[in-house]
C-alpha cells in the first residue's frame, strides 16, 4: 500500500529546490512503464495521474495495481493523481484505491459554489492523508469532460487565487493563465506576470495544465515563476501515435513476415517514444537527477 509518496511531499521539495515535478497522463500497461523507466533513468522524481476517462478505459483497481508494481522496482520517488476529479464520488473512489492526491476541478462552476465542492473535498482527503489540487479560472480548449469555449474562458485573478486557497485548504493550485488543453492553435501567450503575482499571494505548490506543445523557453520561464507541477499529457499521445505510425508505414499490411503482427513490437515502439519524450520533460522542468534529495 506504501508504494506511492504523498504528492504534497514531493511538491514542497520542489518548491523548496526551484524545479518543477512532471505529472505525466497514463492509460495504459505501456504508458506506466514509460513513465516509470523515464523516472528511473533521469532520477527525478514523478506524479502518474489519471483522468477519470482513463479510469473508465483501463478499470480503476487495474491502474492502481499496475502503477504500484511498477513503482515497487524503483526508489524515485512515485506518486498516483486524479486529473480533474469531477465531483466528491470521483475523489473518494480514488482515495479509497490507494491514489497519493486528487485533483477536484469545479472550476467551471460559479466562484462560491468552486469555492465549496474544493473545501469539501480538500476536508475528507485530509483525514485520508491525501492532498488535494484545485483549478481558478477556465483553459481554452478540450479535456475529458471539460469543455471551455474561446469566448467562455477567462483567467484567474490572483487576489481570488489567495482567497480560493485560503478558504479551501487546496494543497496545490492550478490557476489559468492563458494555458490551454491540447494542441495551442497560433503562438501560446502566458500571461507570466499574473503567475508572478499568483505566486507572491499564495504559499501552495502551484500547477501548470496545459503545457504540451508549449515551447522550452515558456516552460523555463514558468519553472522559474513559480510552477512546481507540470502536467503532460497531449506530447504523450503524439509520441505514442507517431511511433506506432512508422511501423504501420512500414508494415502497411499483415504478411507472412511475423513481425508484422506482433502488438508487442508495436507496442514497444511506442512505449520507447513515450519514454523518451518523457525524459526530455523532466530535463526541461529541472526534475532531473532531484530523486535522492527528495526522497529524504
Ligand atoms: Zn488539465
Amino acid at each position: 500500500m506504501a508504494a506511492f509518496r504523498t504528492t504534497k511531499h514531493i511538491l514542497i521539495h520542489a518548491l523548496e529546490h526551484g524545479y518543477a515535478v512532471g505529472a505525466f497522463n497514463i492509460t495504459n500497461l505501456e504508458s506506466i512503464q514509460a513513465a516509470i523507466m523515464a523516472a528511473k533513468t533521469e532520477q527525478a522524481p514523478i506524479i502518474l495521474q489519471t483522468s477519470e476517462k482513463a479510469i473508465g478505459y483501463a478499470g480503476l483497481g487495474q491502474m492502481v495495481a499496475m502503477a504500484r508494481e511498477e513503482t515497487k522496482r524503483t526508489k524515485v520517488p512515485v506518486a498516483l493523481h486524479l486529473d480533474h476529479g469531477s465531483g466528491f464520488a470521483a475523489a473518494k473512489a480514488c482515495i479509497g484505491a490507494g491514489y497519493s492526491s486528487v485533483m477536484i476541478d469545479a472550476s467551471s462552476l460559479p466562484f462560491p459554489d468552486n469555492v465549496a465542492l474544493t473545501r469539501r473535498v480538500s476536508a475528507y482527503a485530509h483525514t485520508k492523508g491525501i492532498s488535494t489540487e484545485a483549478e481558478l479560472g477556465r483553459l481554452v480548449g478540450v479535456e475529458d469532460k471539460v469543455k471551455v469555449s474561446e469566448r467562455d474562458a477567462f483567467m484567474a485573478d490572483p487576489a481570488k487565487c489567495r482567497e480560493f486557497v485560503r478558504r479551501t485548504r487546496c494543497d496545490a493550485l492550478a490557476p489559468a493563465i492563458g494555458n490551454v488543453h491540447g494542441l495551442y492553435y497560433g503562438t501560446p501567450k502566458l500571461d507570466f506576470d499574473r503567475l508572478r503575482e499568483i505566486r507572491q499571494k499564495v504559499t501552495v505548490p502551484l500547477v501548470l495544465h496545459g503545457a504540451s506543445d508549449l515551447p522550452a523557453s515558456d516552460i523555463r520561464k514558468c519553472v522559474r515563476d513559480g510552477i512546481q507541477k507540470i502536467n503532460i499529457d497531449t506530447d504523450i499521445r503524439i509520441a505514442f501515435t507517431e511511433a506506432v505510425h512508422s511501423f504501420f508505414r512500414r508494415f502497411p499490411r499483415v504478411s507472412h513476415t511475423r513481425g508484422s503482427y506482433d502488438m508487442r513490437t508495436i507496442l514497444n515502439l511506442g512505449r520507447e517514444a513515450m519514454t523518451a519524450t518523457i525524459r526530455k520533460k523532466m530535463r526541461m522542468f529541472g526534475a532531473s537527477g532531484k530523486a535522492k534529495s527528495a526522497t529524504k
